[in-house]
C-alpha cells in the first residue's frame, strides 16, 4: 500500500471526484477522513467506506478552526470542494451579465476555500515538517471560459496560489508539497447537472466528446489516480507543479 498510516483528508468528499479519490487512498491503506457541506450524503458515503465523516464547508473560516482543534495534524490535504456557479439553474456567468453576487459566490467556495484549506494543512503539517496538499483546480483554470468567468477566475487564482504555498513551504525547509491538477470533462454530478436534462443533451454530450482527442469523457477514478501520485511517496520531488488532465483537451 502506498498510503499505510497517512492521514489524508478530503473536502467535498461526498460525491463526485472527492469520493473517488477518498476511495483510491482507502485502498492503499490511508486513514481518510471524508468532509463536504453536504451532511447526509457525507455520512452516507463514510458509512460505505468505512470512514469518518466531518462536515465542513470550506467557505467558512469558523468551520476550519473547529476542524483544526478535531484534526490538528494530517498528512494529506486534498482541497477538492468546487462549485461551477450553475447549481441553482441558469445563471449568466458571462464577464458581461455575470452579477457581482454570483462572482462572489463561486470564489468564495474555489478560491477562499483553497486559501483556508492550504492554511489549515500547512499548521496541520509543520512539525512533521511533511505532507502533501492536492489542489483541484480545472481546465477552466488555464483557458478563458467565456460563460462561465466566475469558475475560471476562481480556478485560475487556485493555480497560481498553489504555487505560493509550494514555495513558501520549501523556503521554510519543510518538505511540505503543493500542487494542482487540472481535470476537464470528468463525468461526475457536476457534469451531469450542466448537461441537464432537456431534449438537446445528447447533442450536447457529443459536442464536448468531438472536441476532447481521447473522444471520451473521463472517469473519476482517472483523476484518483493521479491525486494517489501526488499523495504517495513517489511524488516526492513534485511541487509548485499543474497536472493537466483532461484527454488531451489542453494539448491542442
Ligand atoms: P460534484 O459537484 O459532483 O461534487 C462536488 C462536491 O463538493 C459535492 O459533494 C458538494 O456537496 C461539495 N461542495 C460544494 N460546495 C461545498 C462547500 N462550500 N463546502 C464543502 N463542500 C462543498 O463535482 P465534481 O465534478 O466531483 O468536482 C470536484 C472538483 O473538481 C471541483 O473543484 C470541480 O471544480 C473540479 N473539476 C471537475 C471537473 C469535471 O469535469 N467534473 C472538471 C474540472 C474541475
Amino acid at each position: 500500500p502506498r498510503l499505510t498510516d497517512k492521514l489524508c483528508l478530503i473536502t467535498g468528499a461526498a460525491r463526485g471526484i472527492g469520493l473517488a479519490i477518498a476511495k483510491a487512498f482507502q485502498a492503499e491503506g490511508a486513514q481518510v477522513i471524508l468532509t463536504d457541506i453536504d451532511q447526509a450524503e457525507g455520512e452516507a458515503a463514510a458509512a460505505a467506506l468505512g470512514g469518518r465523516f466531518i462536515p465542513l464547508n470550506v467557505a467558512d473560516e469558523a468551520a476550519w478552526e473547529a476542524l483544526a482543534s478535531q484534526v490538528p495534524q494530517v498528512d494529506v490535504l486534498v482541497n477538492n470542494a468546487g462549485i461551477t456557479g450553475f447549481e441553482q439553474g441558469y445563471i449568466a456567468h458571462d464577464p458581461e451579465h455575470a452579477s457581482l453576487e454570483e462572482w462572489r459566490r463561486v470564489h468564495a467556495v474555489n478560491l477562499d476555500g483553497t486559501f483556508l484549506g492550504c492554511r489549515y494543512a500547512i499548521r496541520a503539517m509543520k512539525e512533521k515538517g511533511a505532507g502533501s496538499i492536492i489542489n483541484i483546480s480545472s481546465r477552466s483554470g488555464l483557458v478563458g471560459i467565456p460563460g462561465a468567468a466566475g469558475y475560471a477566475s476562481s480556478k485560475a487564482a487556485i493555480r497560481n496560489h498553489t504555487k505560493s504555498v509550494a514555495l513558501y513551504c520549501a523556503q521554510q525547509g519543510w518538505a511540505i508539497r503543493c500542487n494542482s491538477i487540472h481535470p476537464a470533462a470528468i463525468m461526475t454530478p457536476m457534469w451531469d447537472a450542466m448537461l441537464g436534462d432537456g431534449p438537446d443533451r445528447p447533442q450536447r454530450e457529443a459536442a464536448m466528446v468531438a472536441d476532447t482527442p481521447l473522444k471520451r469523457f473521463g472517469r473519476v477514478e482517472e483523476v484518483a489516480a493521479l491525486a494517489l501520485l501526488l499523495a504517495s511517496d513517489e511524488a516526492t520531488y513534485i511541487t509548485g507543479s499543474e497536472l493537466d488532465i483532461d484527454g488531451g483537451l489542453l494539448a491542442g
